[in-house]
């Protein structure tokens, strides 16, 4: 490090991704391994729980999502 260097803090910030994809969720059984499948539509993995529940007799699941996020510096624009 040179001693012209200049270190300052900053505060940074997360949220959603401006140019994100859709939530991409699906529901796991949580008595059993099986997994619904991967979509956008929550009614379609509410609905591939309650037939497994119909099913098997399983009650207890979780609801997995995942979405993009971006990390930007508090003070700079949202692009
Ligand atoms: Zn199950």
């Amino acid at each position: 490090m040179k001693p012209n260097t200049v270190l300052r803090h900053a505060l940074w910030t997360i949220g959603p991704a401006p140019d994100r994809n859709p939530p991409a969720l699906y529901t796991a059984c949580k008595d059993c391994p099986e997994e619904g499948p991967v979509g956008t539509d929550r009614a379609a993995s509410d609905m591939w729980a309650l037939e497994h529940a119909g099913r098997t007799g399983h009650r207890r699941y979780r609801e997995c999502v995942s979405v993009d996020l971006y990390a930007r510096p508090a003070d700079e624009e949202l692009r």
